[in-house]
């Protein structure tokens, strides 16, 4: 026994290194990238994923190694396999704003559909493409799609789109193993692009202050891309004031004025389709309070609001590290948006489900759970009780971390491992 025992753990080392060998960037993607423009239609009880469109398109910017993360973050999962062995070769999880959509009282009453796009490694050869949702049940994934491309297809659009002027704000090196991070104009016309460029270096400095951030501005490239509008600022609807921009944004999302959001995914990524794009961060023209940010998706803020740099900061925590809002105290319009039987996919929130899956590790011994606010240490790491819009069932990490606040003391302990996992993702 003693002479087999050893034998077995090179067994399983051996296979190990395999499994993770196989994918090997060069076997299966070229340089390019392949974008999937699809409908997510449905209401409150059903969605469906219908294909639009496939196109080539010049840049892949995002991992050549993790292709399949480690994690298991989003409402949605989109997974490539190579269709001759059967071999999952790229996984991407996102969020959209359909998903908060169907937690919506309209959404009780009528189906909508909102325009998606997911891009990934451009195949060398035939793949087989599966779409999933997570089932609000029971949190585990459901298959809403699968089909089958041929990258040699004629059908896949080569068309080019209007290219836009762009500046590096941030050169962290080649875009394949840092994290790229795009600034797009909106509500800026073509005269006010030296305005956007200020913006953008005021927000990223801004940014670069900030932990975990400040210790890794060197795994950034950030790029300011000057996408002109015809008229300033965003749309209005509550002071019926209306703007022609590049991609549609507009306050009083879901009837909420300072939600911030655009509903059109495909106008956001034609700005960027020839620029290298890990994130995407839409800065808004405006001076009134306002912004949004949803997973693997976007993130937006207005650019002239006292508070531009900490709504960067929290917004861009949900769309670039999948974080969860830690607030529970105030207006929204959702109906239930979490399952209290369920662990929430977001870090730093917990129902105490799977909380072992969580911060539990980072805990001094003898925390009690709930954790009594303590003012005199607010920093002080616990389980906190309120969060993710409910006061009851869903906890925090600290009292009061920049994901339910307005804070310049920045994020709580959770999510900034959370945010340098989500940048290890890009550049390890
Ligand atoms: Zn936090």
């Amino acid at each position: 026994m003693k002479r087999i025992l050893p034998l077995i753990l090179i067994i399983c080392a051996f296979l190990t290194a395999e499994s993770k060998a196989q994918i090997r960037y060069d076997d299966y993607f070229t340089s390019k990238s392949l974008r999937i423009d699809f409908l997510l239609a449905g209401d409150c009880s059903y969605q469906k994923v219908f294909i639009d469109k496939y196109s080539e398109e010049p840049i892949w910017a995002g991992t050549r190694t993790n292709l399949i993360p480690s994690f298991e973050y989003g409402e949605y999962q989109f997974r490539a396999y190579d269709k001759a062995s059967g071999t999952e070769i790229f996984r991407y999880g996102f969020s959209t704003l359909f998903m908060e959509w169907r937690s919506t009282l309209e959404a009780k009453s009528v189906p909508r559909a909102y325009p998606q796009v997911v891009t990934m490694p451009y195949p060398k050869n035939t793949i087989e493409v599966e779409f999933f949702e997570r089932n609000k049940a029971d949190g585990k994934w459901v298959s809403m799609l699968k089909s089958t491309i041929d990258p040699a297809s004629m059908f896949i659009s080569k068309e080019s789109k209007a290219s836009y002027p762009r500046v590096k704000i941030v050169d962290g090196g080649t875009p394949e193993n840092k994290v790229d991070m795009v600034f797009v104009a909106e509500g800026y016309t073509k005269d006010q692009m030296a305005k956007f460029e200020k913006d953008v270096r005021f927000m990223v400095d801004y940014f670069f202050q900030r932990e975990p951030y400040k210790s890794r501005k060197g795994d950034f490239n950030v790029w300011a891309v000057m996408s002109p509008s015809e008229s300033v600022g965003p749309d209005n609807p509550g002071k019926n004031y209306w703007s022609r921009t590049p991609m549609a944004s507009t306050f009083y999302t879901f009837g909420t004025d300072r939600y911030l959001t655009t509903s059109d995914y495909k106008a956001v990524r034609d700005v960027v389709w020839d620029v290298p794009t890990d994130a995407i961060f839409i800065l808004t023209n405006t001076e009134v309070y306002g912004g949004g940010g949803i997973y693997n998706y976007y993130a937006m803020a207005s650019s002239d609001n006292r508070y531009r740099g900490e709504v960067m900061i929290h917004e861009f925590g949900h769309s670039f590290a999948g974080l969860g809002d830690e607030y529970f105290d105030s207006e929204t319009a959702y109906e239930d948006f979490y399952n209290l039987k369920v662990e929430p996919w977001e870090p730093n929130i917990t129902t105490l489900v799977n909380f072992g899956a969580k911060w539990k590790n980072m805990l001094p011994a003898n925390t009690p759970i709930p954790t009594p606010v303590d003012l005199t240490q607010p920093r002080k790491l616990g389980v906190y009780e309120g969060g993710g819009y409910m006061s009851k069932g869903i906890y925090r990490p600290i009292d009061k971390c920049q994901m339910r606040v307005n804070t310049k003391d920045g994020f709580c302990p959770v999510c900034q491992q959370a945010i340098s996992n989500a940048i290890d993702y890009f550049v390890k």
